[in-house]
């Protein structure tokens, strides 16, 4: 653990990079990437906003007010995904262990490597790699640990490449805010500041038992952290086990027949984000949630596919199996998992030619005028059986609402 030395690699305001791939007039200019209703947020922002005090996960409407000159983008998941797949086999290529921590960040385990090579000089060309390939602005942090190594790149950013070596740890920890430290949120940062600790250096003088002692188990870990301590290792890097999408209600609502147009419309993107990526899926799962915060989920098991109306189908059962209570949901959202690569010899009630051919047909009009050029339409028996539902569930007692009666599963996932 001693020589340990880690590369965290963080892609510059992702999205809105993306984005710029595709549309260059958005260089320079104010953009937001995020969601674009009333109760929408940030998701990523450019430089250009961030001068006016607008930062990922702010209110939409917060960050329109700070700057109305912003240009806002709703955000187009196949295209993140198909850049994030391009710089992870760059780096797949390249490291000798990977860790993929989310769509735009990575981590490696460089240890060893200085013996050979200048390891600073490594990480530049693979960092230099990655943008000359696939157009991206990207930051990294080299040093002692996983902490060590993101604060670094969040110290740099964007286009940050910051080395900081084991003897001057302590000096670039001290100065800077608690609020610095990965894993120090809002009520950590207010507790630490209630207490008149402000910086970094007065929380690794304390005792770590005193710091145990506010914070419980974690105290040791952050106090370690604020000491430039982190025993975490990299993981190496796996395949995405699934996708998937949710809304957050503009309005809460219980219009059982636009949900469900809506759960079709869903599991019609994430298909052809399925099929664009080359894969297949044989779990689907559900989620809602209604105001009071309080979540449910059900999933079921299918013959592996990667048809819209195969998903649908199930998606909208689910549904119809989970929203128990008279209320209104303020959430919904659909999972795709158990993936598979496309090859994969799939059950043969599913694999009809005259569908892939379809698919092939309906993804190439999509991929030439983006994906609201072609939608479904809900079959009448389709939309009769909801109206039957509707009526059944507007009538119903509401006998079922205790969630543990229900099958409650918590799916991961941000509101
Ligand atoms: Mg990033």
């Amino acid at each position: 653990m001693e020589n340990q030395l880690v590369a965290h690699f963080d892609l510059d305001t992702f999205f809105v990079s993306c984005e710029r791939l595709v549309d260059p007039t958005l260089n320079g200019k104010a953009v937001i990437v995020g969601g674009t209703r009333s109760r929408g947020v940030v998701s990523t922002c450019s430089y250009e906003t961030r001068a006016f005090g607008v930062h990922s996960g702010m209110p939409m409407a917060q960050a329109l007010r700070l700057c109305p000159q912003a240009i806002v983008l709703k955000g187009t998941s196949g295209l993140y995904g198909k850049y994030s797949k391009m710089v992870t086999d760059i780096m797949a290529a390249e490291a000798p262990v990977l860790e993929k921590a989310s769509i735009d960040e990575f981590y490696l385990d460089v240890s060893g490597l200085e013996q050979n090579f200048g390891t600073y000089k490594w990480v530049c060309a693979l960092a230099d790699k990655v943008t000359n390939e696939t157009g991206l602005p990207i930051s990294f942090g080299l040093s002692t640990n996983k902490t060590m190594a993101k604060m670094a790149t969040n110290a740099g950013k964007p286009n940050g490449r910051l080395y900081i070596p084991p003897d001057k740890v302590k000096a670039f920890l001290n100065p800077l805010p608690v609020s610095d430290i990965p894993m120090v949120g809002k009520s950590t940062c207010a507790k630490l500041n209630s207490l008149g600790i402000y910086k970094i250096k007065q929380l690794a003088e304390m005792s770590p038992e005193a710091v145990e002692n506010i914070f419980g188990k974690y105290g040791k870990s952050l106090w370690r952290k604020a000491n430039g301590v982190h025993y975490g290792k990299v993981a190496p890097y796996s395949e995405r086990k699934s996708i998937s999408v949710e809304r957050t209600f503009f309005q809460n609502t219980y219009d059982i027949e636009s949900l469900q147009t809506l759960i079709g419309q869903m599991c019609e993107k994430l298909a052809f984000q399925l099929r664009s990526e080359g894969k297949l899926a044989s779990c689907v799962a559900v989620k809602i949630r209604y105001p009071d915060f309080s979540t449910y989920s059900q999933q079921v098991k299918i013959p592996v596919t990667n048809y819209d109306q195969i998903f649908a189908k199930h998606a909208k059962e689910l549904l119809l199996k989970v929203y128990k209570k008279n209320e209104p949901l303020r959430l919904m959202g659909v999972r795709l998992s158990n993936l598979v690569k496309e090859g994969y010899q799939y059950d043969i009630f599913y694999d009809d030619p005259k569908l892939d051919e379809l698919y092939g047909a309906i993804d190439s009009v999509k991929g030439k005028f983006g994906k609201a050029s072609l939608q479904w339409l809900s079959s009448k028996a389709d939309k009769e059986a909801v109206k039957k539902e509707k009526r059944f569930n507007l009538n119903r007692t509401d006998v079922n609402s205790d969630p543990d009666l229900i099958g409650r599963k918590n799916i991961k996932g941000k509101d």
